[in-house]
């Protein structure tokens, strides 16, 4: 038996103050954890030490931040679920986002993300803004979105792709148990596995000789989350887009309709029901997004 803790920390709303805008990622590691999950536990260190510093000198977001450092996240994610399924009415009503960290430095190849549909914007949008430390091929400076970009994969519309989340870590009960749209982000290397993980070998000897040794990645890391968490607490409109939300639903029933549609039709199940809803989804959509961008901001 051992005791774990979350350690969580707000900073008010000065408008919605009860809307949650919420970042978080565990502290408890198999072994020493420097990469897992350490890199992110610095990487949040840093973001809310900067946030601290913005409220000093007089900022305060529209909505209210949470930051949250979860205990026992190996052992099947025992600190957020208990604090999900404690406040989940709470949490369910009032969390517009949780925003999930991890492994925040694997690699110095490019940003890997995933995300819930409804964000995906708002992290192309977060990713314009930072500098990567990586040098375009022809030795320009360029910004995280120009290098993940050019180095893939890509989507149709020719902007970086987007994973979608697993439910291997504390997004999952925000996500699965009360719906609130999640992302994950990390550098990672060219393949997103890394060597060390979990073992023994997670020191911070390994981080600063090998992995980052000027800990810029771990910064710029911090800088992109920084910035989704600031377009989400201090947006007039919250930065989501439903209309990815319906693309990415219609993907994947296209995909299930490839493979099993005519398996269940020679069984007289019908795919058509689910199919007309997807389209009234789409269409709302995009007769929702047509308002909002009708709409004029006319505050004095
Ligand atoms: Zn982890």
């Amino acid at each position: 038996m051992a005791t774990t803790y979350n350690v969580i920390g707000s900073i008010r709303g000065a408008v919605e103050p009860d809307k949650y805008v919420m970042a978080g990622n565990h502290h408890d590691a198999w072994v020493f954890g420097a990469i897992d999950p350490s890199s992110a536990t610095a990487t949040m260190m840093e973001m809310s030490r900067a946030y601290g510093k913005l409220v000093r000198d007089g900022w305060r977001p529209r909505r209210s931040i949470v930051f949250c450092s979860w205990g026992a996240e190996e052992y099947g994610m025992i600190g957020s679920n208990e604090f999900v399924e404690e406040l989940s009415k709470n949490l369910a009503t009032r969390a517009i986002v949780y925003l999930n960290l991890d492994v925040s430095v694997a690699g110095t190849y490019k940003i890997l993300a995933r995300s819930s549909p409804l964000l995906f914007k708002a992290m192309h949008e977060a990713t314009k803004k930072v500098i990567d430390p990586n040098r375009s091929s022809d030795g320009k400076v360029q910004t995280v979105y120009e290098n993940w970009l050019q180095k893939g994969p890509k989507t149709s519309e020719d902007v970086p792709l987007i994973g979608d989340l697993g439910a291997s870590s504390d997004h999952a009960p925000f996500v699965n148990r009360i719906g609130v749209p999640s992302t994950s982000i990390g550098y990672i290397g060219e393949s997103a596995a890394f060597p060390m993980y979990h073992s023994v070998y997670e020191t911070f000897h390994l981080v600063s000789t090998y992995y980052d040794p000027t800990f810029e990645y771990h910064a710029t890391v911090a800088r992109v989350w920084g910035e989704v968490l600031r377009s989400f607490a201090d947006s007039l409109v919250l930065p989501m887009d439903c209309r990815d939300y319906a693309k990415r639903i219609d993907e994947l029933f296209q995909s299930f309709k490839t493979d099993y549609g005519e398996k269940l039709g020679a069984e007289g199940i019908s795919l058509d029901i689910l199919e007309d809803a997807i389209q009234n989804m789409t269409s709302s959509a995009e007769y929702f997004h047509t308002t909002i961008d009708g709409l004029k901001d006319t505050r004095e």
